[in-house]
Order: structure tokens, then C-alpha cells, then sequence
């Protein structure tokens, strides 16, 4: 069967020939095995020790199994203050943009605060937004920007917003994800080729083009 892509995990990836995974770690980065792909960052809800563990994300994060730059972003909902946020995601910024790597954004609660840390500090790379599960009228302002949205078992909801921004969205700005759930890949894809009247052959084909532009394998 054609690949099929997650694009963002937190869970020790499936284990199949066709089924490629992005390990996303904000810690523990020693565990990164070669052969593999992973994103590296620093979680908004996980900046203790921010400054030493941001020296390990920027020695890592050349490595060739490092395809992303993420979780990072902004989050209303967690303790850590915004202006610390704030200064801990452009550096991410600034890291991405000097390797050439996408970024792979966390964003609760936030998009106005994050557009503006983009106007204020542009991504020269891709910029995808995991999780996406908002409203259309914010995936519109998102996708003006020319980012890419991600989404993940929220679609496994019909009545979540998720679904309906899916349902919509053009075939060349969006990925799927698991995330921390427990839930196959393939099940993200089947709701999805659903979701969009599409069938699941064109869907697996269109997101491995959409991976190989953003991911430059
Ligand atoms: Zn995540």
C-alpha cells in the first residue's frame, strides 16, 4: 500500500513499512534513534530549564532524522507567562529559518498573539498548525498567511469544527496526525477520505505530495 504520512506523534510510531511517522519530542531528546524521523522543540506547557534545554534542541537539531522544528507556539490555557512564551517560540523561529526546516506550531487560544509574532519575526519555511480543531474563520486567517493546517482525531467527530474546516480546505494545505491519542493513522485517514468525498487512494497519494513539498525529503 502507498505510505501514509503522520505528521505528528507523541507515541512511539506504528510499526509498518508503510506508514512513515514524525516523532515529536519536547523532551527526552537523547532518545532519538537514527533511521527515524522526529520534530524537536520546546512545548509552551514545558519551558522549565527553557534555556538549557533549547542548547540541546539547537545541537540536535541539524541532525538529518530532525525533518521539523516543533511543538512550539503560544498556549493561553498553561501557567507559563505569555511574554516568556513569546520569547522562547521566536527563538524557535529564528533556529527553523536558519536550518531551513519547517515548524510545526502548538496554538490554544492564541492566533491573534501568534500572527503577530509572525509579523514581527516571518518563518522563511513552512509553518504548520497541529491539532487544528478552530472555527473557519480563523483557518481562513491561518491559510492567508500560507500556512498548512493539521488535523487529527477531532475529525473522528462530525460535529467538531475540525471536520467542517476539512471538509473545505484545499487539497494542498492540510496533513493528518495522531498526536498523543491511541488511535491508528489509518483511521485518521479513512474519516478523512470520507469527510472529504474523496477516495482513500487519491487522499493517501495527494498528502504524500503534500509531505514531500513541506518536508523535502
Ligand atoms: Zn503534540
Amino acid at each position: 500500500m502507498p505510505t501514509r504520512y503522520n505528521i505528528h506523534t507523541h507515541r512511539p510510531p506504528e510499526h509498518s513499512d508503510d506508514i512513515l511517522s514524525i516523532h515529536s519530542l519536547y523532551e527526552q531528546f537523547e532518545y532519538m534513534q537514527d533511521g527515524r524521523q522526529y520534530s524537536i522543540g520546546l512545548h509552551p506547557a514545558h519551558l522549565q530549564d527553557h534555556e538549557m534545554h533549547f542548547q540541546t534542541v539547537q545541537q540536535l537539531a541539524g541532525k538529518d532524522e530532525v525533518v521539523a522544528i516543533g511543538e512550539c507556539g503560544l498556549d493561553k490555557l498553561v501557567s507559563t507567562s505569555m511574554s516568556k512564551q513569546t520569547a522562547v517560540f521566536i527563538q524557535h523561529i529564528q533556529l527553523a529559518n536558519t536550518l531551513g526546516k519547517p515548524l510545526i506550531i502548538h496554538c490554544v487560544q492564541a492566533h491573534e498573539e501568534l500572527l503577530q509574532v509572525f509579523r514581527n519575526h516571518p518563518a522563511k519555511v513552512p509553518v504548520i498548525i497541529h491539532g487544528f480543531n478552530k472555527r473557519n474563520s480563523i483557518a481562513e486567517k491561518f491559510l492567508a498567511q500560507g500556512f498548512y493546517l493539521s488535523f487529527g482525531v477531532a475529525i473522528l467527530n462530525i460535529v467538531s469544527p475540525a471536520t467542517d474546516v476539512l471538509k473545505h480546505i484545499k487539497n494542498d494545505r492540510f496533513f493528518l496526525e495522531t498526536d498523543d491519542a491511541d488511535v491508528s493513522i489509518d483511521t485518521v485517514y479513512s474519516r478523512a477520505s470520507e469527510i472529504r468525498d474523496t477516495p482513500l487512494e487519491s487522499l493517501i497519494l495527494q498528502l504524500e505530495h503534500n509531505y514531500k513539498e513541506v518536508f523535502n525529503p
